[in-house]
């Protein structure tokens, strides 16, 4: 059995906009949840004599961690016939905050749900914001209890208007769906209630949106974690150790390292203990010989010269997660790594900062605090290679180490123009 794609959907939205029952909708109408279990909640209802409602199904679910449909409290599975999908009910779990911004998970897309007769609220702009940090650009708007304002085209098309000039401030777009959980209108399948709209349900949505292409099919990038000196035939060679992050590598291929920008050829790719071959790959740990003797070290990062290079700068623009007690404050000096290399660093300046715990965003703090996601510039002692964490996530990652103790993360959105500001 071939392994499905699967991606990973954050769902987010201001408490009783109807999260929870655009969830069960899902499982439910995509025929994800167990052999009868859709039947026995209505039954639950029927003897409690409540009425039926699709967010108990979550709840549920949830309670039971049941037939791997939920992987804990806020994940849960369902399947489209094009991929798997992992929805994560998370923001504002310090958690998912931390693990999205250090790469330890990804969410490449993301759901909001807005409630129709309520509209735009303070905290559909605060997720809207998370998003915006935390770099997820494939989002839709879910439009939800549609039925409440009588499936109103005015209603939703000023919703829309308000939440899209809203997201192009913070560089974002959608795609907005107008729904009804509870009705089940365009979740899954179109609904005849809303001819006037012309679009995509939200399954369709985001079936269209993209996967990121697979690490081997990316220019190749392979983090120098060693260099050893050894004697062959009289002749004095080095071997290059590291674990391939990304793209593969061939005898006669012509290497850069950066941020030396030293060149040479590959001679030989060798492993340990298993049959030598001419090529490698993402994931495999290898040695390379070089036809040129040059001197690198660990820390370079080695690309290819016919593939994009890595950037090369002492200036980044980055959004960190600080985990640190202390804050994160200018002049003081913290350790910063990317891939193998080590560097000083320092907070150069801070542009804008979210509190993790209530997702309240503020442009005029100047340090960054305890669980803050933060969008600031770092500056480094000397020159460091790296990439763009949305193009190639293992070598555009960083952390900050303050006494010995990773305090904070995060991912790399662009490299600036060096100055001088250290002296
Ligand atoms: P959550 O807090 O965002 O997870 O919201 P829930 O899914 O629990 O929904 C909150 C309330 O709104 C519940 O009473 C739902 O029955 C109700 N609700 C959710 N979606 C709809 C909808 O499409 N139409 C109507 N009329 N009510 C809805």
């Amino acid at each position: 059995q071939v392994a499905r794609e699967h991606m990973n959907i954050v769902i987010a939205g201001h408490v009783d906009h109807g999260k929870s029952t655009v969830i069960g909708r899902m499982l439910a109408d995509t025929n994800s949840l167990p052999q009868g279990k859709l039947e026995q909640i209505k039954e639950r209802c029927r003897r409690n004599s409540k009425p039926f409602e699709y967010a108990f199904l979550l709840d549920a679910l949830k309670d039971e961690q049941s037939q791997g449909i939920t992987i804990d409290s806020a994940r849960v599975f369902f399947s489209s016939a094009k991929r798997e999908y992992i929805i994560i009910d998370a923001p504002g779990h310090i958690e998912f905050l931390k693990n999205m911004v250090t790469g330890a998970s990804r969410a490449e897309a993301a759901l909001l749900v807005i409630d129709a007769e309520e509209g735009v609220q303070e905290n559909s702009r605060r997720h809207g914001y998370m998003l915006s940090m935390l770099g997820i650009k494939q989002v839709v708007v879910v439009v939800n209890k549609m039925d409440l304002v009588d499936y109103s085209e005015e209603t939703y098309k000023n919703v829309k208007a308000e939440y899209t000039k809203f997201l192009a401030d913070i560089g974002l777009e959608a795609i907005f769906v107008p729904v009804s959980g509870m009705a089940g209108d365009n979740i899954v399948s179109l609904s005849d209630k809303m001819s006037w709209y012309q679009g995509a349900t939200v399954l369709e949505s985001i079936d269209g949106f993209e996967k990121e292409p697979p690490a081997i099919d990316k220019p190749f990038r392979m983090p120098v974690q060693d260099v050893y000196k050894f004697t062959q035939a009289g002749d004095k060679r080095r071997l290059v150790v590291g674990t391939i992050e990304t793209g593969q590598v061939s005898v006669g291929d012509e290497l850069v390292f950066y941020p030396s920008g030293k060149k040479s050829t590959v001679k030989t790719v060798e492993r340990f203990n298993v049959p030598q071959k001419d090529t490698a790959a993402a994931g495999e740990a290898i040695a390379l010989t070089l036809d040129q003797q040059i001197y690198v070290s660990r820390g370079e990062v080695a690309a290819r010269t016919s593939e994009t290079k890595p950037e090369v700068t002492s200036r980044l623009s980055v959004n960190l997660f600080w985990m640190g007690r202390n804050p994160m404050v200018k002049g003081k000096r913290y350790l910063i790594k990317v891939g193998t290399m080590k560097e000083e660093v320092e907070l150069e300046d801070v542009i804008r900062v979210m509190d993790g715990s209530d997702l309240e965003a503020s442009e005029t703090k100047d340090k960054v605090e305890h669980h803050d996601v933060a969008e600031c510039v770092l500056s480094t002692k000397r020159a460091i290679a790296f990439d763009l964490a949305e193009e190639i996530a293992a070598t555009g990652r960083f952390v900050v180490v303050d006494d010995y103790e990773i305090r904070g993360g995060g991912i790399i959105r662009e490299g600036l123009k060096d100055e001088q500001v250290w002296v």
